[in-house]
């Protein structure tokens, strides 16, 4: 049975739209990722897509991709 969740793909989550009021944004660093799923998996919005590309209008800018990534691949990036 796949591990994978219609619940994950990209959504309006409970906090609405984030763009205007997140504070810290996640960045991929695309030579450490490993593809390994971790944080497409763990990300409580489900804003990361199978490719691992992160909708930042969703994204609430949490930190939990960053903290589940093994390789250190997701920095958290103030927002300007
Ligand atoms: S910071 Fe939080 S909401 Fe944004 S992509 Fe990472 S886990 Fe998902
Ligand atoms: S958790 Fe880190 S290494 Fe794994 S797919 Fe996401 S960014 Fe890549």
């Amino acid at each position: 049975m796949s591990a994978k969740l219609a619940i994950s793909r990209p959504k309006e989550g409970a906090a609405g739209k984030t763009g205007t009021w997140r504070t810290f944004k996640p960045v991929v660093d695309r030579e450490l990722c490993n593809k390994c799923g971790n944080c497409e998996r763990f990300c409580p919005d489900g804003t990361i897509s199978k490719e691992f590309e992160i909708d930042l209008e969703f994204c609430k800018g949490c930190g939990i991709c960053a903290d589940v990534c093994p390789k250190k691949a997701i920095k958290m990036v103030r927002e300007e």
